[in-house]
């Protein structure tokens, strides 16, 4: 039975799925996710900083998909 939870992102209560997120931020954080493998496709050694710099998105969701191995990182 799915039970109410709070975005991790943004706080707003959302019905739990499968992810930490409600469906504005999971579609944020897949656009996101997109940015970077292009990004790391091209700039395979590149680090957390490069990334921030060159595509604008916070250093936090960076590490966040870091720490969730969402993108491989070389570094
Ligand atoms: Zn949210």
């Amino acid at each position: 039975m799915p039970t109410l939870n709070n975005c991790k992102s943004c706080g707003k209560l959302y019905l739990q799925n499968v992810t930490e997120y409600c469906s504005d931020c999971q579609a944020q954080n897949n656009r996101y996710f997109m940015q970077i493998r292009e990004f790391l496709k091209i700039n395979p050694r590149c680090t957390v900083m490069d990334i921030h710099n060159r595509t604008g998105i916070p250093v936090s969701k960076i590490l966040e998909m870091r720490k969730s191995e969402y993108v491989p990182f070389s570094q």
